[in-house]
């Protein structure tokens, strides 16, 4: 029998999903035919995504909270649970970027890479398992990095991050597995989003990208959605702890 790729009937919650790789990849989901929880502090920017969203024949909820806050996570998640519904897949994608020399990089702003990536995967997730133990279903897609594996200058509170957002999500498979639940993490290469407006204008780094990217350029937020779209579906039920590069063969050559 050919593998179920179908999320009919499933809902989906993606954290920062108002453009960029969250809304690509929750546009997927809803292409294969998930309800969507959409997520995003600015509400202006997550009411105008879900719009467009819903205009594509998609079932869309906007949901604004900061992933960063125990208290509002809380709040939100039980709010989605009684209000519209049982979430049956997670995406932990919401993040930012913060360049800088490590020597000067200023301690709160190092705290504040770990809160936005480790600590709201967490939290985030904690908050959602509840609900998935108890109905011994559930997928959990945390998104890493190539940085979760290597290093470059000027990024390591970022590396730092996701690195732990990896063993994170070997952890949570420890724990969470036995109860039904799969965890994994989707690891993108270089996608030209908001995220990287600074390396997309210079034209040094993007020389380095197509040059040190097999594939030869950066990555479409599209093509997120396929590894998004596989690691919530039936397809992926004996997947659990793996971290799955969409990197254009990046991580697979020196
Ligand atoms: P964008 O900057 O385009 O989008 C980030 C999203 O996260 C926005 O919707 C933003 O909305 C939201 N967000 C940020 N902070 C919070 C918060 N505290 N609470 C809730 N939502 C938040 O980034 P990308 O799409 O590029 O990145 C998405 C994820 O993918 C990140 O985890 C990033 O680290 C990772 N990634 C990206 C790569 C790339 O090449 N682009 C490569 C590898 C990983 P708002 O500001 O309104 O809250």
């Amino acid at each position: 029998m050919a593998p179920s790729f179908d999320l009919t009937g499933r809902r989906a919650l993606v954290t920062g999903s108002s453009r960029g790789l969250g809304l690509a990849m929750a546009s997927a989901l809803a292409g294969a035919g998930a309800s969507i929880v959409l997520n995003a502090r600015d509400e202006v920017a997550l009411g105008a995504a879900a719009a467009d969203l819903a205009a594509t024949g998609a079932d869309v909820h906007a949901l604004a909270f900061d992933v960063t806050s125990e208290e509002s996570v809380t709040d939100a998640v039980m709010h989605c649970e009684k209000e519209i519904g049982p979430i049956d897949i997670l995406i932990n994608n919401a993040g930012i970027q913060i360049r800088g020399p490590l020597e000067d990089f200023a301690f709160d702003k190092f705290e504040l890479m770990l809160s936005t990536h480790v600590v709201s995967t967490f939290a985030v997730s904690k908050a959602v398992a509840k609900g998935m133990i108890g109905r011994g279903h559930g997928k959990i897609i945390n998104i890493c990095s190539v940085l979760s594996s290597a290093a470059r200058p000027n990024v390591a509170p970022y590396g730092a991050a996701k690195a732990a957002v990896a063993n994170l999500t070997r952890g949570m498979a420890a724990d969470w597995a036995p109860r039904g639940l799969n965890i994994n993490a989707i690891a993108p290469g270089y996608f030209k989003t908001e995220l990287n407006k600074a390396l997309i204008a210079d034209p040094k780094f993007n020389d380095w990208v197509e040059q040190r990217t097999p594939q030869g350029r950066w990555g479409e937020v599209e093509e997120l959605g396929g590894a998004a779209v596989f690691l919530a579906s039936p397809a992926s039920n004996f997947i659990n702890g793996h971290v799955l590069y969409v990197d254009g063969g990046f991580t697979a050559v020196v």
